[in-house]
């Protein structure tokens, strides 16, 4: 007899629980890409990897391993069909690019485990020799990073750009990645309210059976980047049952524990936090900056100083974004590792 369907809605907080009540997301790929010596001037960015340097691309999936994270997100955020074929590729090679984005993460988590197999070896001390579970999560980047020109964080096209061309946009590349032997669907940097509608109804109309975590960014701490409302668009993610967690991500620190407070007062799904250093990207020099309001980005003793209030505010899956590192996943694993052995 099968055993009876949990389907996708306790998905996520099983796996929490039986983590002990949190999770590790893993850190920055770009900037660990670029630390190992790729370059990724380009439009493609850290998908470039993909083709011409998949061995890094694993490395990094490993480093964050090490470093203590459960959940790692695959090198695909920039890769969309559209953008391989505008590179030449034919949409089958796309196609197989994104498969092997989820394949390279698959193979980093099959070395960890063979690594933890031998060595009896696991990070969190006193947890005994049990492997740590290790999800795969792959990365869909919103309409505006696929343009290349910033625009994820200003989400402005959110008004010329329909419903229909955004499912059509993602639609294939949705479709592949559920079939790729990833173990959810992790669609970030999420800068307005229609591309998450586009999000929650291309999962039903295509009867994606991996679930999904809908992660959206802010540059003010009350609204998503477009203006649009935080409650609006978690909302949107709360009605889709394919969505197993809402949150933030790629946002300054400072504004992290104000949104997941938001976030709550509209869903009971487990809320996902995975800031950046806090530095700002500018579009035009397509370079991170220190904002002119902090002297610097935060270093990782600080981001971490809030890790803790983040989840007092009602998060339980923390991780980092752009400009973090294996470090900072670290730091985040010891105190949450920490925290929870307290009584
Ligand atoms: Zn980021």
């Amino acid at each position: 007899m099968v055993s009876e369907s949990k389907g996708t809605s306790s998905f996520m907080t099983d796996f929490i629980q039986q983590r002990g009540g949190f999770a590790v997301i893993d850190g920055g790929f770009a900037t660990e890409l670029e630390r190992h010596g790729a370059d990724l001037n380009d439009p493609l960015w850290s998908a470039k990897c993909l083709i011409s340097s998949p061995h890094l691309v694993r490395r990094v999936h490993l480093d964050y391993l090490d470093a203590g994270a459960n959940i790692i997100a695959t090198a695909s955020y920039q890769a969309t069909i559209q953008g391989f074929e505008a590179k030449g590729f034919s949409t089958e090679e796309g196609e197989a690019l994104l498969r092997k984005s989820v394949e390279i993460a698959c193979e980093a988590r099959e070395i960890y485990y063979d690594r933890c197999t031998k060595d009896s070896w696991d990070y969190v001390e006193g947890g005994g020799s049990t492997r740590r579970p290790v999800l795969v999560a792959a990365s869909v980047g919103s309409y505006g990073a696929y343009l290349a020109d910033g625009s994820e964080y200003s989400g402005e096209y959110g008004d010329s750009v329909s419903l229909e061309t955004l499912k059509d946009f993602h639609r294939r590349r949705v479709q592949i990645l559920a079939k790729s032997g990833a173990d959810i669907i992790a669609f970030e940097t999420i800068p307005n309210k229609v591309e998450a509608k586009a999000y929650a109804e291309l999962l039903e109309e295509e009867g994606i059976d991996i679930p999904a975590w809908f992660s959206f960014n802010s540059k003010d701490g009350i609204n998503v980047v477009s203006g649009d409302s935080i409650l609006e668009c978690a909302s949107i993610a709360d009605s889709c049952k394919r969505v197993v967690a809402v949150g933030i991500n790629c946002t300054a620190p400072r504004f992290i524990h104000g949104l997941v407070l938001s976030i709550r007062k509209v869903t009971d799904k487990p809320v996902i936090v995975y800031p950046n250093s806090g530095e700002t990207y500018d579009a035009e020099i397509k370079q991170w900056v220190v904002s002119s309001k902090e002297s610097s980005g935060v270093r990782d003793e600080d981001f971490v100083s809030y890790v803790g209030k983040w989840r007092e505010a009602g998060a339980s899956l923390f991780g980092g974004c752009c400009r973090t590192t294996p470090n900072t996943i670290r730091e985040i694993s010891k105190v949450l590792s920490n925290k929870s052995s307290q009584p």
